[in-house]
């Protein structure tokens, strides 16, 4: 089963990643994991990366394809995957489709969540010092529920720079969910409920494609 997670930032894709490889587990395979660590590994594309980013440029679609289309070929992912940041752009989308001939269909699930929202979420988003997890701003003492440690906001959710991501989301990606949303494997749904809410309609939605 290859399913492409689609929403804008804060939507909750790697979250609903995490729920839905409990009821599929099958890998997680996401381009922001995935640069970091290629450029850890120093390989000739990680270097290459780390220029491209170190020079403040973007990742051009033939690299992000080249990335991708390496990790999708491992074993681990001959079953399926859960893909959570690529295609972004109609070439990638174009190449990743021509890659997927003769494997199963794609599966696309857009996480639809309003501008509003993202910014609402986005702004009481916290992160732990220690550890990395990811927490909502709930006004109580701040406490990891992971290990305890000190929930800071996230450097990268200044208010301009959410504002600049996501408007560069909703640019790319409306052409993309055109680019999808004639197919019977499409599903939208509502990114707006609780988290266990939307893992179950997304369940529903990927179930109600393999039964037809
Ligand atoms: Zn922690």
């Amino acid at each position: 089963m290859n399913v492409i997670l689609l929403g804008p930032p804060g939507a909750g894709k790697g979250t609903q990643a995490a729920q839905l490889r409990r009821r599929w587990p099958l890998p997680h395979i996401s381009t922001g994991a995935m640069l970091r660590e290629a450029i850890r590994s120093g390989t000739p594309l990680g270097r290459e990366v780390k220029q491209v980013i170190e020079g403040g440029g973007l990742i051009d679609d033939e690299v992000m394809t080249r990335l991708v289309t390496d990790r999708l070929s491992q074993r681990d992912a001959a079953a399926g995957f859960w893909l959570d940041g690529y295609p972004r752009t109609i070439p990638q989308a174009q190449c990743l489709d021509q890659f997927m001939q003769g494997r199963q269909p794609l599966v696309v699930v857009d996480i639809a969540l309003s501008d509003a929202e993202v910014l609402h979420r986005l702004a009481s988003r916290l992160v732990c010092e220690e550890c990395g997890t990811n927490a909502q701003d709930t006004g109580a003492d701040p406490r990891c529920h992971n290990c305890g440690g000190r929930l800071v906001p996230r450097v990268d959710d200044a208010d301009t720079i959410v504002r600049n991501r996501l408007e560069v989301y909703r640019r790319q990606t409306a052409p993309l969910i055109e680019y999808y949303a004639g197919r019977p494997t499409f599903h939208q749904v509502n990114g707006a409920q609780l988290p266990d809410d939307v893992t179950l309609e997304i369940i529903r939605a990927i179930e109600a494609t393999r039964s037809s």
